[in-house]
C-alpha cells in the first residue's frame, strides 16, 4: 500500500502539486493520466524522492515519512520500498543487461555476486531477454532496454513500482512488447503506478485511473467509470482531445 497525504511540490513560485491525496492498495494497478505539464512525472518523482516534496506525507506499507523533516535514513528506507522505471530507461551504458540488473542487488542489498547473477538472469528471462544477458544497452533496441529497466526494478522486490511514461520514448512498433511485459507482471499482483498516454493499456490493465490537471487530482475511478462516464468537464475535454 502506498498513501500520499497532502503531498505538495513547488518549483520556485510555481506550485506544481497541490495537496495531493492518493492511496494505492497492495496489488492495485493505478494509471495516472493528464495533459502535459499537469504534474504527473513530478508526482512520481516525489514518491521516491527523486524530487524533494515541499510538504505532506508519504507512507509505503508500515513505513511513513513527513516530507519536510525527512532524514537521509528515512529517504533511503523509502527508496528501498519503491522502484522506478524511467522514460529514457536510465541504464548504465558501460554495463551489460545482466550487470545492470545485478547492480542494485549488489550495491544496495549487498547480495553476493553469484546469487545476484542467478536472480538477474532469471528476471531477464522473464522479460524475454534470455539471449541478451551480455549485451550492452547500445546493442539493444529501445524496447529491449526498457525491459532491462523493468527487470532491474523487479530485482529489488519493491512494494511498489513507479512507471514514468515507460513507452513514450519508443518507436511505435516497440510499444506493444513493453506493455505486454508490464501487463504480465501486473497480473502477478505487484502494486504499480503508471503514468502513460496509452489509453488501451489503461483500459485493460488499470484497476483505477486517476486524472490530473493543474497539479490536482480532478477525478478518479475505474477505467469504465472514467472513460465512459467522466464526472468532470476537464476530464471530458481531455478525453475528447486524445480520442
Ligand atoms: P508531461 O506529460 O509533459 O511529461 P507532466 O504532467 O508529467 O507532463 P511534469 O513534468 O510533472 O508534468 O511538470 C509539471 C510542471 O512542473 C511543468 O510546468 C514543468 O515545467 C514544471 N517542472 C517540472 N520539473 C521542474 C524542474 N525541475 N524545475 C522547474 N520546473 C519544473
Amino acid at each position: 500500500m502506498i498513501k500520499l497525504t497532502n503531498l505538495s511540490k513547488s518549483f520556485g513560485r510555481q506550485q506544481v502539486l497541490k495537496s495531493i491525496d492518493l492511496t494505492v492498495n497492495t496489488g492495485e494497478v493505478v494509471v495516472i493520466l493528464g495533459p502535459s505539464g499537469s504534474g504527473k512525472t513530478t508526482l512520481l518523482r516525489c514518491m521516491n524522492y527523486l524530487e524533494q516534496p515541499s510538504g505532506g506525507e508519504i507512507a509505503i506499507g508500515s513505513f511513513s515519512l513527513r516530507c519536510r523533516r525527512a532524514s537521509k535514513k528515512e529517504i533511503h528506507e523509502l527508496r528501498q520500498r519503491s522502484a522506478m522505471v524511467f522514460q529514457q530507461y536510465n541504464l548504465f551504458r558501460h554495463k551489460t543487461a545482466l550487470e545492470n540488473v545485478m547492480e542494485g542487488l549488489i550495491v544496495v542489498q549487498k547480495w553476493p555476486k553469484a546469487k545476484a547473477r542467478e536472480k538477474s538472469a532469471a528476471l531477464l528471462e522473464k522479460v524475454g531477454l534470455a539471449g541478451k544477458l551480455d549485451a550492452y544497452p547500445s546493442q539493444l533496441s529501445g524496447g529491449q532496454q526498457q525491459r532491462v529497466g523493468i527487470a532491474r526494478a523487479l530485482a529489488l522486490e519493491p512494494e511498489v513500482i513507479l512507471f514514468d511514461e515507460p513507452t513514450s520514448a519508443l518507436d511505435p512498433e516497440l510499444v506493444g512488447e513493453v506493455l505486454e511485459v508490464i501487463r504480465r507482471i501486473a497480473k502477478e499482483g505487484i502494486t504499480m503506478i503508471v503514468v502513460t498516454h496509452e489509453m488501451g493499456f489503461a483500459r485493460d490493465v488499470a484497476n483505477r485511473v486517476v486524472f490530473m490537471d493543474g497539479g490536482v487530482i480532478v477525478e478518479e475511478g475505474t477505467p469504465a467509470e472514467l472513460f465512459q462516464n467522466p464526472r468532470e468537464e476537464r476530464t471530458r475535454q481531455f478525453l475528447k482531445r486524445i480520442a
